[in-house]
């Protein structure tokens, strides 16, 4: 870790008068253009498209004095000082080419956020990672909470940043979770302290190549005060903060489900220990909860409880309040939400596990497992995945576009395991495939919906796929 070195362009800045381009309505376009309308600005907003909904969002903005020019995201406005871009827009896109042959900075909402907070302001407890992140900025939330303090979990989740920074409600610090695509388009944002769950990869298409990817991840650790929290089984991570330049004295903080080493957070005979954030790091260490009260206690849930500690304790929090947190916290659906248990067999929904590496975590948590799986794989393999679980498989239950991947993987690496190939992609489809999967499974299996692939082949999201699979449980077990 590099120190002491001053990062650019994070001072206040004056909006009043320049021109600025949003690029995007949607979901932080509109708030994005409002808010620099009120500082002075002269807004344009660039859309893409031009359907019915970028039609009304646009009536209103002009109704307030902002252009908005629906159908051509590509060209850059005469005059534009400054793009703020909505976070998913690709780097590649003309808009930002011709940008940056202007000499014009361009900001996602991470980073307008940042520059419009007040002097004030809460401190961003950030988290990102290819997976887990709402998880354990969640989890945080509930342990700054415990401890008494004013949070909100904010960023790639529920509340926009933008809200919470402009909002009437004031905080004592924030849960911040970041993607990649916004870690991207936030050059100056400083985290008082960060952690990056995992890497895998994820959304390359996006980035260009992992390399960009772990970049873009990577800015999370920039200007750090406190502590940059990493995964000490993952090496990625640990590079990645071997690389960032951060603030005197700001420190490295592993997490690992093993025994900690001084300055780690770890695991000791089912209990999670802080051996980072206490006197004499050599010689103690602190207690901070069980890993039964981790909800629910499986492998990577625990990990992500421990990032969230790590970042906690680095903000102050007493360990009592780590403990009473993670009781209080509940994960949201379809993150490896048990539905019933049905003549001896438990019935998991983790429908969010829309990646690889998600299902990976996911079916190392159980034993033996009926898998269903399949849907859209967004260009991924299955070999590493399926060999790596193979001997944990009583059966797989295969759906959705490309479940060809998952079944040609299965033979290779696990052809002993039995497979059922679902052709139909219709509504009954989930009905068929959890039956198939009752009729392979055991007293003692767990029957797991961790697809590893996207949805939207058969159903509008990863929701839609976890109440499908709910409601067939439930039909079951009637
Ligand atoms: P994100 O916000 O990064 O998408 P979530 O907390 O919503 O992450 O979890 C998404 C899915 O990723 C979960 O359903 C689970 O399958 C998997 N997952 C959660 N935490 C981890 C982790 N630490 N490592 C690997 N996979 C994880």
């Amino acid at each position: 870790m590099g120190s002491g070195k001053v990062i650019a362009g994070s001072e206040p800045f004056d909006f009043q008068g320049k021109h600025v381009t949003v690029a995007g309505l949607g979901v932080s376009g509109v708030p994005a253009a409002k808010a620099l309308h009120a500082r002075g600005a002269a807004v344009t907003v660039v859309n893409d498209g031009d359907d019915a909904r970028a039609r009304a969002q646009a009536e209103e903005l002009r109704a307030l004095g902002v252009t908005v020019r629906l159908g051509d995201g590509a060209t850059l406005p005469e005059g534009t000082e400054l793009i703020v871009t909505a976070p998913g827009w690709q780097p590649g896109k003309p808009l930002f080419l011709a940008a940056r042959e202007a000499g014009v900075p361009v900001w996602g909402d991470v980073e307008l956020a940042w520059r419009l907070r007040g002097p004030d302001a809460a401190p961003w407890l950030a988290v990102t990672g290819t997976n887990g992140k709402t998880t354990t900025v969640q989890m945080l939330a509930a342990i700054l909470k415990a401890a008494g303090l004013r949070t909100a979990a904010v960023g790639n989740i529920g509340v926009s940043l933008l809200d919470a920074v402009l909002g009437e409600e004031t905080y004592d610090v924030l849960a911040v979770e970041l993607s990649s695509y916004q870690l991207h388009w936030a050059p100056s944002l400083r985290a008082d302290s960060a952690a990056v769950l995992n890497l895998a990869p994820d959304h390359l298409d996006w980035h260009g190549s992992m390399e960009a990817y772990a970049a873009d991840k990577g800015r999370i650790y920039q200007g750090n005060r406190v502590a940059c929290v990493y995964n000490a089984a993952d090496k990625l991570t640990e590079d990645l903060v071997r690389e960032a330049d951060v603030e005197e004295g700001c420190r490295a903080v592993g997490f690992t489900l093993g025994t900690p080493a001084p300055s780690q957070l770890g695991v000791v005979d089912g209990i999670l220990v802080d051996r980072a954030f206490v006197e004499d790091r050599h010689k103690n260490a602190q207690e901070l909860a069980e890993v039964s009260d981790v909800n629910p206690p499986a492998p990577h849930n625990i990990a992500n409880a421990l990032a969230a500690a790590a970042l906690a304790r680095a903000f102050g929090v007493p360990a009592t309040a780590v403990r009473d947190g993670l009781r209080a916290f509940r994960p949201d659906a379809h993150r490896i939400t048990h539905v019933a248990d049905i003549d001896g067999v438990a019935y998991v929904d983790d429908s969010k596990a829309t990646n690889t590496h998600a299902a990976e975590a996911s079916l190392a948590a159980y034993e033996p497992i009926v898998w269903i799986a399949g849907g859209l794989a967004k260009g991924a393999t299955f070999d590493e995945l399926v060999a790596k679980s193979a001997k944990r498989l009583r059966a797989a239950v295969l759906i959705g576009a490309d479940r060809a991947l998952i079944r040609d993987a299965l033979a290779r690496h696990a052809p002993e395991v039995p497979v059922v190939d679902l052709e139909r992609t219709d509504t009954g489809a989930m009905l068929q495939a959890v039956t198939e999967a009752r009729r392979l499974a055991q007293p003692g299996d767990t029957v797991l919906l961790a697809p590893a692939c996207a949805s939207m082949d058969m159903f509008t999201n990863y929701n839609q796929r976890g109440d499908a699979f709910a409601e067939a449980v439930r039909e079951l077990g009637a």
